[in-house]
């Protein structure tokens, strides 16, 4: 087990040295803010959107190694998928890292890195941030996400 949360560890911090898609989206269709006041986390998310498929999304924005891994991942994981994939990813995703009675196993990929994030109750919030404001910047919400 100590194996595999090295190797979870040495995931979420390549991310958070070298985010992936880290950049606007030049025509982005919709576009979300979202801040963490509780880690001081803030980001935001462009999406381009076409025939219901997640044809592009990036990010910008500033916030600890958890919330700016967290925010790769996410867009690696909903690139290219339809808006309800996206949706259900978000669903599991918040589901593996605050439910505590969510069983062990799940079929997130790569977003399982950030499984221990569940045992530090302050941290799920930069976490789950990116997915929060995916999740409005999918519906269309102009009004900026806080996780207060
Ligand atoms: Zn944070």
């Amino acid at each position: 087990m100590s194996d595999l949360r090295d190797l979870y560890q040495e995931v979420i911090f390549d991310h958070y040295k070298h985010p992936r898609n880290f950049h606007r989206i030049e025509g982005a269709d919709r576009v979300a803010e979202g801040y963490n006041p509780l880690c001081g986390d803030t980001i935001k998310v462009f999406l381009k959107v076409e025939n219901g498929i997640v044809a592009d999304v990036g990010f910008e924005g500033c916030g600890c190694a958890i919330s700016t891994a967290s925010a790769s991942l996410m867009t690696e994981a909903v690139k290219g998928r339809t808006v309800a994939e996206a949706e259900r990813l978000f669903g599991e995703f918040h589901a593996m890292i605050t439910d505590p009675k969510e069983p062990a196993h799940h079929d997130l990929g790569k977003l399982e890195v950030l499984c221990g994030v569940k045992e530090f109750p302050t941290r799920v919030k930069c976490a789950t941030l990116a997915w929060h404001t995916l999740h409005n910047a999918l519906e269309g919400k102009a009004e900026p996400v806080s996780t207060e």
